[in-house]
């Protein structure tokens, strides 16, 4: 989410704009437009698709002519990709111009006030809601800094902004939270952008602006403001690494960047649907009678989207009290699903434009069930044709094997317990605090698991395991859900052969397989089943196999007496555990490709967004 630019100078801006933006392509968008301020005011282009149609449309910048501007590559989270919801947007009486990156998330209420106020909207997004506030408190105000101030205020959610003011022609203001923005400084010359590839070519000094940071450019000065409104002084720092690893934010692949976005994404996921202490759907059309009136669940999606859903099969079962079958898009299909108005089909797709999942989609429209679709992209194939649609708030994902996009598809998953749940009366007012509770604090403990040693430790074991070509996965209940996809992400990205078993189903054959050294990954996350999954652990180590074990930290003193190593997590709420308990397994397997010389981010016979059936 997404791509932000901006310039103030000697030089023609749109030309460097449309550089940078070039140059931020690879965090994925939808669309994408400038606004250079030059001789008449603001002048604006926008496209829906690549930037090659906006550099056809301005001809590489040369049409636009002005050393003042800002722009924008767009990817949509309120209002489809179109010309119209492209940034950048310009206020209803024309002072402010504004690109965007991030989620307000009081837009609604925001709008509501500014169209009581004689403002006028022409997107669907968020983003027009800044724009028109800022242009509000600066016609109160008559200051662009005082303006900003003032809205910043009152906006609530992620935002990292580009400003421009029509009445200050040597100005450009910017300010962020919760979404990066860094600052550039060249020779008589300025940038603000999302990323530091944007501007590497022109610079190599640069300030990251910490949240709630403002600067304002002005006459050829910087002036920079902390969240407490104070001027301060910044120093910037000397980028010293290349192109490539300026894109991957410092990380050696996109696969770790995003294994650490998780916290981040987690958090704009769930606290967008969190209010006042109860889940929030918006306008998702579930409505108590007809939830009442639901004999099963089926959650159809494909890959790791698929292991969601045998995660939410457990969570979903408890809390709601509903039969839920969690099945493969491309097996639905062909099944002759039993299927009508008292169906609830939950779709699950990072792209929304898996092939066979739409066609599942389709199928279950047609059979008459009602369809909810959890998707990452706004505007998607899925997102149009399912009945509701909830987005996850990952970014783009560009990692082919994916993390954070599993971990919000799942964060939707608790989400939409807790309101099944709260609606049909399922779950206890307790039960309900303790799991919102859990869940409202699940990113900060995720951050807080991703040390270095906590990688080094991971790193460590990779280097003693890499040898391993046959690793069995298991786990009983949530954690034999949890051993599928961590079972998935060896054998994707490190070529390793693997296979996940519910542990107590180990005996009724696969176990005839079990040699001297082989790998065997127990989880044993659910605290009343640890003694039994132990139970299985010794029955594979008294065949020869080696144990990695993968409990929470209280059971750190148990693990030990049974299993060769082990890797610890936090504890959290029982049903929100394989949140945490997958982390360590994404990590394990990243290593592990790496140790085994594969090719992390694009491991071979693979795509991302798998568009045939
Ligand atoms: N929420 C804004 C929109 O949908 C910004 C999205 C982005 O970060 O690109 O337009």
């Amino acid at each position: 989410m997404c791509g932000i630019v901006g310039y103030i100078g000697k030089q023609q801006a749109a030309p460097i704009l449309l550089d940078g933006l070039a140059k931020l392509e690879y965090r994925g968008y939808d669309s994408a437009g400038v606004c250079v301020y030059g001789e008449n005011g603001f002048e604006v282009a926008k496209v829906k698709g690549r930037l090659a149609g906006l550099n056809e449309m301005i001809d590489g910048g040369a049409a636009m002519r002005g050393s003042l501007g800002i722009g924008h590559t767009r990817w949509a989270t309120h209002g489809a990709p179109s010309q119209r919801n492209s940034h950048p947007h310009i206020s209803t009486n024309g002072k402010i111009s504004v690109v965007h990156n991030g989620i307000i998330e009081n837009y609604l209420i925001l709008k509501e006030y500014l169209l009581a106020h004689g403002k006028s909207f022409v997107s669907d997004t968020d983003t027009e809601v800044a724009a028109n506030l800022l242009e509000y408190y600066y016609e109160l105000e008559g200051d662009l800094l005082a303006a900003a101030r003032r809205a910043v205020e009152k906006l609530a959610g992620s935002y990292a902004l580009g400003i421009l003011c029509a009445d200050c022609p040597n100005t450009l203001l910017a300010v962020k939270k919760d979404s990066p923005l860094i600052v550039g400084f060249g020779h008589e010359e300025n940038f603000i952008a999302s990323d530091v590839p944007a501007i590497l070519r022109y610079t190599r000094e640069v300030v990251y602006l910490n949240d709630g940071d403002m600067v304002l450019f002005r006459d050829g000065e910087a002036e920079f403001y902390n969240k407490l409104g104070e001027e301060v002084e910044k120093i910037p720092e000397h980028i010293s690494w290349e192109m490539s690893a300026a894109e991957k934010g410092g990380f050696p692949h996109f696969m770790l960047k995003e294994i650490f976005e998780q916290p981040k994404a987690l958090r704009a996921t769930i606290s967008d649907r969190v209010k006042g202490g109860r889940v929030d759907l918006g306008d998702v059309h579930l409505s108590p009678e007809y939830l009442r009136g639901i004999r099963r669940i089926y959650i159809v999606a494909c890959g790791s989207a698929y292991y969601v859903g045998c995660v939410g099969k457990y969570i979903l079962e408890k809390t709601c009290r509903i039969p839920v079958e969690p099945i493969l898009a491309s097996e639905f299909r062909y099944s002759e699903p039993v299927l009508g108005d008292d169906t609830l089909v939950i779709i699950i797709s990072q792209s929304g434009e898996t092939a066979d999942t739409l066609a599942a989609l389709r199928e279950a429209n047609e059979l008459g069930a009602h369809t909810l679709a959890i998707v990452n992209v706004v505007g998607s194939a899925i997102s149009k044709a399912a009945h509701d649609v909830i987005y996850t708030w990952a970014g783009p994902e560009i990692a082919v094997a994916t993390t954070k996009a599993y971990s919000t598809q799942l964060s939707v998953l608790y989400l939409l317990a807790l309101y099944i749940g709260d609606l049909l009366g399922t779950l206890s007012v307790e039960e309900y605090e303790a799991m919102l509770h859990a869940l409202n604090k699940l990113p900060d403990l995720l951050a807080d698991m991703l040390t270095e040693d906590y990688l080094a430790h991971i790193k460590q074991l990779a280097a003693e395991l890499k040898d391993n070509h046959d690793v069995f996965f298991i786990g009983r209940n949530l954690d034999s859900a949890t051993c599928l996809e961590g079972s998935l992400k060896l054998k994707e990205i490190a070529y390793v052969h693997s296979e996940a078993y519910a542990a107590g189903e180990l005996k009724h054959g696969p176990i005839s397989l079990i040699e001297d050294k082989t790998l065997v990954v127990a989880v044993a996350g659910v605290p009343e089943l640890f003694e039994k999954t132990m139970s299985n652990v010794k029955e594979v180590k008294a065949r020869g196999a080696e144990v990695l074990g993968l409990t929470t930290a209280d059971l750190e003193d148990e693990i030990k007496k049974t299993v060769d190593r082990y890797l610890l997590v936090p504890k959290t709420h029982p049903l929100l555990q394989p949140s945490l308990n997958v982390v360590p397994l994404q990590i394990f397997s990243y290593y592990m490709a790496l140790a085994r010389g594969c090719d992390v981010d694009k491991p071979r016979n693979l795509a991302k967004s798998v568009t045939v059936e």
